[in-house]
């Protein structure tokens, strides 16, 4: 059979040997430490085999049934898949499965609503803003006009009156709800309260938690947001890209905006991908899932804080959670590089009042079959290498015993 021959990793490994070894050096990493990254999760076989299969061979430019190639027909049936589950899934009208990443998704929603120059209301960088909501560095910031409201810096919780204040204030053509690092639930509602007042498009930046919404784990921006943007690769356990949800109205603007607009062909393979994990999130076992990654950081936020550190928010509704690792008389970054050495893999984020703190999640862990015992043993292991540096050499022993406890693909 030659489908299973182009999955099979011996080929890779008699043809490459040098590459195959990189590959198999990347499960050994993944399989030997913890991915406390809140944007990270390993992806089912399923997803993989379909990532990996002859579907990435095919040029499909456009949409199922209106095509720039031939030989689109298999092609058309994977996407009308991936989209009919996406739209059933989160209960939209319509979706667009084509985005390569949630930036790309970003920028396609803007190019579909927004003209250059506009003004755009979203969460400001230095509170957990994505690079696409205005960073100087990124399209975003120098095409629009971003205004940025903030958190409380006492509580850590969104200012929603400052949040109005602006709107009214500087009239944008869009506000723009979503964070890398926010650990409550977002107020969808009230967001598109405040849109309604100054007549503004509501863009939900739903990157982090469309996968808890998709397990009923957290609101569905859908009923509320003009458009959703999202990747497929963090809790919701799809392959990494992108993905657009929105109303019949504005779907003909969003697809052109993601093709011909700013896209090329459409990755099949990753939509392909795409709609296993959507058949997979649609699953009662996903929602259970779902439900086990906010009890795990939960427990973790807890545990965290009965070990001296600072929780933002207080704890999380979510899979992430925002923790100061100043009382333990470290800094945010230092104590980044010191937990990767222990194999504790996590990144930085910002914190409200503006150190930089550790962005912690348990999408990944769970995914694994960790659970509340294994959230507080972490802790503890956590705390430990920050109170004391040299401990990490022994704490990287416990970690990678605890991770070959949980492997990620069992065989
Ligand atoms: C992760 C994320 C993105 C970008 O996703 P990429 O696939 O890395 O481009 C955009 N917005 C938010 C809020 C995110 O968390």
């Amino acid at each position: 059979m030659p489908v299973t021959q182009t999955l099979d990793a011996d080929v890779l490994r008699r043809q490459d040997p040098e590459l195959a070894d990189v590959l198999l050096g990347e499960l050994t990493r993944q399989s030997t430490t913890l991915q406390l990254s809140a944007a990270e999760n390993f992806t089912s076989r399923a997803v993989l085999t379909a990532l990996g299969s002859p579907l990435a061979n095919k040029y499909a430019e456009g949409y199922p049934g209106a095509r720039h190639h031939g030989g689109c027909e298999i092609a058309d049936v994977a996407e009308r898949l991936a989209v009919d589950r996406a739209t059933a899934l989160f209960g939209a009208e319509h979706a667009n499965v084509q985005s390569h990443s949630g930036s790309s998704a970003v920028l396609a929603a803007y190019a579909a609503l927004l003209r250059p120059g506009d003004t755009v209301l979203a969460l400001g960088l230095p509170y957990g803003g994505h690079l696409t909501h205005g960073s100087p560095s990124n399209f975003s910031g120098r095409w629009f006009d971003f205004i940025g409201y903030g958190v409380d810096t006492e509580s850590g919780l969104i200012d929603y009156d400052q949040l109005r204040v602006l709107a009214r204030t500087h009239r944008p053509k869009a506000i723009v709800c979503g964070s890398i690092c926010y650990p409550r639930h977002i107020d969808y509602a009230l967001f598109r309260e405040v849109a309604d007042e100054v007549g503004a498009y509501l863009i939900a930046d739903a990157a982090h938690p469309i996968g808890l919404v998709a397990g009923g784990a957290a609101p569905n921006p859908v009923p509320y947001a003009d458009v959703v943007c999202a990747t497929t690769h963090k809790v919701l356990r799809g392959p990494r890209g992108g993905m657009i949800l929105c109303g019949s109205e504005l779907a003909q603007r969003v697809d052109r905006a993601v093709f011909p607009f700013t896209q090329g062909g459409a990755q099949m393979h990753t939509i392909a991908a795409k709609a296993v994990a959507f058949g997979e999130a649609a699953t009662p076992a996903f929602a259970e899932y779902a439900q086990r990654v906010v009890v795990n950081a939960r427990v973790l936020a807890e545990a965290l804080a009965a070990e001296g550190l600072s929780i933002t928010t207080g704890g999380t509704d979510t899979h992430l959670l925002v923790a100061d690792p100043a009382p333990l008389g470290v800094d945010g970054r230092t104590a980044r590089g010191r937990l990767n050495a222990a194999g504790l893999v996590l990144d930085t984020c910002a914190l409200p009042h503006g150190d930089r703190g550790l962005r912690l999640g348990t999408a990944a862990l769970t995914t694994q079959g960790m659970g509340e015992t294994e959230m507080a043993r972490i802790a503890v292991l956590l705390a430990g290498v920050l109170r004391d540096g040299p401990a990490a050499q022994q704490a990287r022993q416990e970690v990678q015993e605890l991770a070959e406890g949980f492997p990620p693909y069992p065989d």
